[in-house]
C-alpha cells in the first residue's frame, strides 16, 4: 500500500465485540493476567500480550505499527517526545567508553544532549566537520556504536546522502541512525536507502496539529547485530537486566527495537500516554495531504523571498543552485520539505523587527504544525551552542527559520510582506505582553 493508505489504516483492525472504527483509547495502567503462569509467561516474553502501560499499551501499539509501516521498518517504539526517542535509541546500544559519530547540522537540543548529557554517561559524541561520508568516516573507531544524522537538518536544511553514509557506516560494522523528523516518511523513507534506525519527533509533521508531544524509534530490521558481536555485546550476550535474555537470539530481526523497549523504556520510563497516542494517530491520518500542501506553499514562499529586494539571502534546498538540489531529487522526489531560512537586509535588528511584526505566522519554537511558524534559532533552539558550533550547524545570528504551514499561500505571503514593510518603516507594533515589556 502507498503512504496515504498506510497513514489511515496500518496497524489497526476493529476489535470485537465493539468493532470501533476509530482506534480506542486504552486508558489503563495495567492488564489482568489469567493466572500466575500467564503473568510469568508474559514477563518471560514467551507469550504476546500487555503487562503494564509503561512498557506497552494497545493504543500506543497501533501508533507504533503505523509509524513502522510508514517507514518500512520491522517494528517501532513510541515514547513521550522526540528527545526521549533519540536518548533511548542511543542508550540501547551505547554505554560508557563508547562513542557516536555525528554530522554537525543538527537540532540544538540534540546538540546539547550530545555535547553535555551523553558525555556525563561516558558516551562521547564526535562531530564531523561536515555531513560528507568522508568527514564522518575519519572519526569512526572500534568503539563507535552509530553514525548519526538528521536526513534534512534543522535548521540548516542540508540533505544528507543517506545511501553514502549507510554504505560507509556498514563498511565499519556500524549502524546508521537518522532523525527523519523534517522530511517525514511522506517525502523520504531512509530505511530504503540503507538507514538502520530512524527516530522521529511525532510532535511535528506526523502529529501535525501542535497539540501533542511524542517520539518514535523505528527499527529497519536489516542490521546484522549478530555478525558484530564484539561491538554489540548488549544484543548478543545474556542481558543481566532481563534475567539473561540474549536479544539477537530471542528476537532475530527485531532485536534492537525489543531492547529499546525492554531495557530502556521499561527502566527509564519516558512512556507515551495512550491519549497522546490517540491524538497523534488523528494527525498521522492526514500527514500525506498536509505535507503535499506544506511543500507546495514552501516553494511559493521561497520563490517570493528570493525575488524580494528586502531579503538578503534565502536558504532552500529546492533552488537549483543549492548544493543539495541533486540530493533533493534523489531522496525527496524533488520536494525540498517546508523548512526554509533567510536573512533580512539590515542584519539582526531588521530581522528582529520583521519577526516582531508577524501577525499570522506564529512566533514560537516548533515545526511541522499545520500553522505557519517562525523561529529565531540563534536565540532559542540553538542558544546553548557556541557561535562556532552554531556556524557549523548552519545557524547565523540573523537567521529566521520558517516552517511553512498549510494556510492559503496568499495569506502567508501577505503576512511576510506586511512584516517586511513594517520592519523597514520601523513601525513594528509589538504583539505580545512580553514584547511590549522589552
Ligand atoms: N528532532 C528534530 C529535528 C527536531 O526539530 C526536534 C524538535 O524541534 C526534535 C527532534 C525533538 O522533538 P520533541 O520536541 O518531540 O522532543
Amino acid at each position: 500500500m502507498r503512504t496515504e493508505t498506510i497513514a489511515l489504516h496500518a496497524g489497526y483492525e476493529a476489535d470485537s465485540p465493539v468493532r470501533s472504527v476509530a482506534v480506542p483509547i486504552y486508558q489503563t495502567v495495567a492488564y489482568e493476567f489469567d493466572s500466575a503462569e500467564h503473568a510469568a509467561a508474559l514477563f518471560n516474553l514467551e507469550t504476546e500480550g500487555f503487562r503494564y502501560s509503561r512498557i506497552s499499551n494497545p493504543t500506543t501499539a497501533v501508533l507504533e505499527r503505523r509509524v513502522a509501516a510508514l517507514e518500512g521498518g520491522v517494528g517501532a517504539l513510541c515514547l513521550g517526545s522526540g528527545q526521549a526517542a533519540l536518548h533511548s535509541a542511543i542508550l540501547s546500544i551505547a554505554n560508557v567508553g563508547r562513542n557516536i559519530v555525528s554530522v554537525p547540522q543538527i537540532y540544538g537540543t540534540t546538540h546539547t544532549l550530545f555535547s553535555h548529557v551523553l558525555p556525563h554517561m561516558g558516551i562521547n559524541v564526535r562531530f564531523a566537520a561536515s555531513d560528507s561520508a568522508a568527514d564522518l568516516e575519519r572519526l569512526i573507531d572500534a568503539d563507535t556504536m552509530a553514525v548519526y544524522c538528521e536526513c534534512v537538518g534543522n535548521p540548516a536544511g542540508n540533505v544528507c546522502d543517506i545511501e553514502a553514509l549507510a554504505k560507509m557506516a556498514h563498511g565499519h560494522g556500524v549502524p546508521l541512525l537518522v532523525d527523519n523528523t523534517v522530511a517525514s516518511p511522506v517525502l523520504l523513507r531512509p530505511i530504503e536507502f540503507g538507514a538502520d534506525i530512524v527516530v522521529h519527533s511525532l510532535t511535528k509533521f506526523l502529529g501535525g496539529h501542535g497539540t501533542t508531544l511524542g517520539g518514535a524509534i523505528v527499527d529497519g530490521g536489516h542490521f546484522p547485530w549478530d555478525q558484530h558481536a564484539k561491538r554489540f555485546p548488549m544484543l548478543n550476550e545474556p542481558d543481566p537486566s532481563y534475567h539473561g535474555l540474549v536479544y539477537a537470539d530471542h528476537f532475530g530481526s527485531t532485536a534492537y527495537i525489543e531492547r529499546c523497549r525492554n531495557f530502556c523504556l521499561r527502566t527509564t520510563g519516558a512512556a507515551l500516554a495512550p491519549l497522546s497516542a490517540f491524538l497523534l494517530l488523528q494527525g498521522v491520518e492526514t500527514v500525506a495531504l498536509r505535507v503535499e500542501r506544506h511543500v507546495r506553499n514552501a516553494l511559493r514562499v521561497a520563490e517570493a523571498l528570493r525575488k524580494d529586494s528586502r531579503i538578503a539571502w534565502v536558504n532552500y534546498a529546492g533552488f537549483p543552485e543549492s548544493p543539495y538540489y541533486p540530493l533533493v531529487q534523489k531522496y525527496l522526489g524533488g520536494q525540498a520539505c517546508s523548512l526554509l531560512t533567510f536573512g533580512v537586509h539590515g542584519g539582526v535588528q531588521a530581522g528582529m523587527r520583521f519577526y516582531d511584526a508577524l501577525r499570522l505566522i506564529k512566533r514560537l519554537v516548533n515545526l511541522g504544525d499545520a500553522k505557519s511558524l517562525a523561529c529565531h534559532p540563534a536565540s532559542t533552539t540553538h542558544r546553548q551552542m557556541t557561535p562556532t558550533e552554531q556556524a557549523k550547524a548552519g545557524v547565523t545570528p540573523e537567521m529566521i527559520r520558517l516552517s511553512v504551514g498549510i494556510e492559503h499561500v496568499d495569506d502567508i505571503l501577505a503576512d511576510i510582506n506586511q512584516a517586511l514593510a513594517a520592519a523597514q518603516a520601523g513601525q513594528v507594533e509589538l504583539a505580545s505582553a512580553f514584547n511590549s515589556q522589552r
